[in-house]
């Protein structure tokens, strides 16, 4: 009877405990919303700035180049190649975080945050901590190579 109890005891102690590892509570989601939001404006604000601009600076880069020929030299233009692959590979990574940030918001909008798409165990929360935007546990990561 008492090694009943204290198993029983054990358990309900070990469960808990795992779930507190296991979930992230709505004040930490809610926090975590609010911080995301603010990203994805930042992000958006640059975003936009590349869109808007991108073809008024390639106008740009043509108009210097045809009123200031003495300085056309050709490591000058392997400079503006390298910028404009390089602003492009920015431009692709904050698109790709834009799309983390709202699946995130959507999953915490409908309550699904936290939970694996694979198998829909519940995420750690020490990995959400790290990487917020998660889309997978521990264990299905490893096995995909996912985040
Ligand atoms: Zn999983």
């Amino acid at each position: 009877m008492i090694i009943c109890n204290f198993s029983f005891n054990h358990a309900t102690i070990l469960f808990q405990v795992s779930s507190y590892i296991n979930t992230m509570d709505k004040n930490e989601q809610k926090k975590l919303k609010k911080d995301l939001l603010t990203e994805k404006t930042n992000i958006e604000k640059v975003l936009g700035e590349f869109t808007t601009e991108n073809p008024t600076v390639k106008g740009d880069y043509k108009s210097h180049f045809h009123s200031a020929d003495q300085s056309d030299t050709s490591d000058e233009k392997a400079h503006s190649v390298t910028d404009s692959e390089q602003e492009r590979a920015v431009e692709q990574n904050l698109e790709l975080r834009l799309r983390e940030i709202n699946e995130t918001i959507k999953k915490i909008d409908e309550n699904t945050y936290g939970v694996c798409e694979k198998c829909s165990s519940p995420i750690d929360i020490r990995r959400l901590k790290v990487i917020p935007v998660a889309r997978f546990c521990v264990d299905c990561a490893k096995k995909a190579i996912l985040i």
